[in-house]
């Protein structure tokens, strides 16, 4: 049971590596992102060139002027390539909590000052990658490891079943699957 969700666990964090691989790559190219204007303010979830962005400003309808009027509108968009630190250079370095290889998470003010609030929270791609690829990893070390010990065993490769009793070269009783060559 833990084994199963061992695994699924490992499938799913090897697929969004996969995704967050494939938008690093597109992230040069060209930047997708899902916006949320409501009331005022407005909720950004997109990709830079160098990693997945989530932003929200308060009051940012009052200063560009708000889509939603008053209530609220989502939209998917793609726009030119950027870095963290492109745009209207609404990250302020030094007011950042955390700003660190791309890493960076802004809880305050925007440095174009005002009373607003300004979240930005920042991961870049090679920390996703690092992350999502942990998992599967030690599932192919694991995996790897178990090979080996059942080569050196004598047991099925496949199944595990003990071949030491069976003849020489037959397939797995068990499975059916062809005996690997005996290393
Ligand atoms: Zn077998």
């Amino acid at each position: 049971m833990l084994r199963v969700l061992f695994n699924t666990l490992s499938l799913f964090s090897l697929v969004l590596a996969i995704v967050f691989s494939g938008f690093w790559v597109r992230g040069q190219f060209a930047a997708d992102f899902i916006r949320c204007d409501k009331n005022n303010d407005v909720m950004l979830l997109g990709v830079t060139r160098s990693g997945v962005m989530f932003l929200y400003l308060e009051g940012f309808g009052l200063i560009m002027g708000s889509p939603a009027g008053g209530g609220s509108q989502w939209s998917v968009d793609t726009a030119e390539p950027a870095g963290v630190n492109d745009g209207p250079g609404l990250i302020d370095d030094e007011k950042s909590q955390i700003n660190f290889l791309d890493l960076v998470v802004h809880i305050g003010t925007p440095p174009f000052g005002g009373s607003a609030q300004l979240v930005v929270l920042h991961v870049p791609f090679w920390l996703l990658l690092l992350l999502t690829m942990v998992l599967p990893m030690v599932r192919f070390v694991r995996w790897r490891r178990a090979g080996r010990a059942r080569r050196r065993l004598g047991l099925c490769m496949q199944c595990g079943y003990d071949l030491r009793g069976t003849s020489a070269g037959a397939a797995c009783p068990e499975c059916g699957t062809a005996r690997a060559a005996s290393a």
